[in-house]
């Protein structure tokens, strides 16, 4: 009988000893498996990586119906899918300059290539890579029109360096690309800079960019950044992440004395007495303390600096339209020897509450119609159609 007993006791304790480890072993078991649905989860996009709703690829693809599911069997253990390799997260690009700088949209699946008429007009012109054959024009107006015969300023001078280099924007017309090659060592020579930073120009065929510009489409614009040439060759990755100096107070309404320095009034007057150009835009409080400077005193080059929305950290060089280019709309001169720009009547409105406080819209703003070709001259058709320029490398 205690040989039962003894028996039965321990065939118990071997099941309450078995129960206990499986027990135990779980949380070790979910450890397994947590580890890669968080790798699993890590490739989804992140938040703030959501693409303008302008720049979504939707119009991109194809009208075909979603490939059909095969059901789930919910009962069956689910293999894990292999982990997937780490996710290198994109630097954040700040903006150099220009309202939004969102990451590139993503790039097309190469089985989805999609019909170029379905693309829209912005990204028409990003896909070009490369400029159009056929002798350089610039065709349209600076916000509405296109670029043929672009030619491209190398990403390194002897005085200068072309940041964001991934967006392909470093091309022109012969004329700014000119324009850059002479300012680039008249800047540094002013400023005492070793030389300076070129934003963005054009895309190699112009027109509208996916993000970032309305203007800088015919060519003849480029920011340059508030900021000396480091005295090394950037990396690709400081091109990218590197951020242009903001030299404007926090209210807004003057410079910050902690950021501006006398070297960037030199830099912006170089750049506004080189022959060929039409506007240098700054920011109003930028325009203001140069006026202040300069005693108010009115000279052509600077009734050429002009206040507009944003460029705290850059300037905008707008070129005139060049002689080669008879279909190209400029803007009206403005080197009239009574108004440089400086009157109360000129400056007040950009320190006024409308712009500086714009009251926040009750209802969200309608989005602008897509653009069409029929909006831009229809040269620039022949432009998209064009073949591409061989370049040397
Ligand atoms: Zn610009």
């Amino acid at each position: 009988m205690l040989s039962r007993i003894a028996i039965f006791a321990g065939l118990l304790g071997v099941l309450i000893v078995g129960a206990v480890a499986v027990e135990t072993q779980s949380p070790d078991w979910r450890a397994l498996w947590s580890p890669r649905q968080a790798q699993a989860q890590t490739a989804e996009p992140l938040p703030g990586e959501n693409t303008p709703a302008d720049a979504k690829p939707t119009e991109a693809k194809p009208a075909e119906a979603p490939p059909v599911q095969p059901p789930q069997v919910l009962d069956q253990p689910v293999t894990p899918a292999p982990t997937p390799p780490p996710v290198v997260v994109a630097p954040s690009a700040e903006p150099p300059a220009v309202a939004v700088t969102p990451p590139l949209p993503p790039e097309k699946p190469a089985t989805a290539e999609p019909k170029k008429e379905a693309l829209s007009v912005k990204q028409r012109f990003a896909a070009e890579k490369l400029p159009t054959l056929g002798k350089a024009m610039a065709i349209g107006y600076y916000p509405r029109g296109c670029l043929q015969g672009g030619v491209a300023l190398p990403v390194n001078g002897p005085t200068w360096q072309v940041m964001r280099i991934s967006r392909n924007r470093n091309w022109g017309h012969p004329s700014l690309v000119n324009f850059l090659e002479k300012f680039a060592p008249a800047a540094s020579k002013a400023t005492g800079w070793k030389g300076i930073l070129v934003g963005d120009m054009a895309q190699p065929r112009g027109g509208p960019t996916p993000y970032g510009h309305r203007s800088h489409q015919t060519g003849l614009d480029v920011d340059i950044w508030f900021m000396p040439m480091p005295g090394h060759t950037l990396t690709s990755e400081e091109r990218e992440k590197t951020s242009a100096i903001n030299l404007v107070a926090d209210d807004w309404k003057r410079v910050n004395p902690k950021t501006w320095t006398p070297q960037h009034a030199s830099f912006i007057k170089t750049a506004a007495e080189q022959p060929g150009v039409e506007r240098v835009l700054v920011n109003a409080a930028i325009k203001k303390e140069m006026c202040r400077m300069n005693g108010n005193r009115k000279e052509p080059w600077m009734a050429k600096v002009r206040p507009w929305y944003a460029h705290h950290d850059h300037i905008h060089v707008r070129l005139q339209c060049p002689a080669d280019s008879p279909t190209c709309r400029g803007q009206p001169s403005v080197t009239d020897e009574e108004d440089n720009g400086c009157s109360d009547k000129a400056l007040d409105h950009w320190f006024s509450d409308k712009v500086l406080n714009p009251p926040k819209p009750t209802t969200p703003p309608k989005p602008p119609r897509p653009l069409t070709m029929a909006d831009f001259p229809p040269a620039c058709q022949t432009v998209l159609a064009a073949p591409d320029k061989p370049q040397k490398n």
